[in-house]
């Protein structure tokens, strides 16, 4: 299913460097969505709280 920019009403095309900040955690790049006339970027949500629970069990594990 191909997403389409809300604001440029263009297909995204699909990116496999998104950068995600979450407080002050760095993540590894994101795979999602970028907006090729703006630039705007989405996430697929399950990969986000994928890579969020690992980071925080990280933080945990020491
Ligand atoms: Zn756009």
């Amino acid at each position: 299913m191909a997403w389409m920019c809300n604001k440029c009403q263009v297909e995204v095309e699909e990116v496999d460097d998104i950068q995600i900040f979450f407080k002050d955690l760095s993540l590894p790049e994101a795979t999602g969505f970028r907006c090729p006339n703006c630039g705007v970027e989405y996430i697929d949500r399950d990969f986000v709280i994928d890579q969020l629970a690992s980071a925080e069990q990280m933080l945990e594990g020491k």
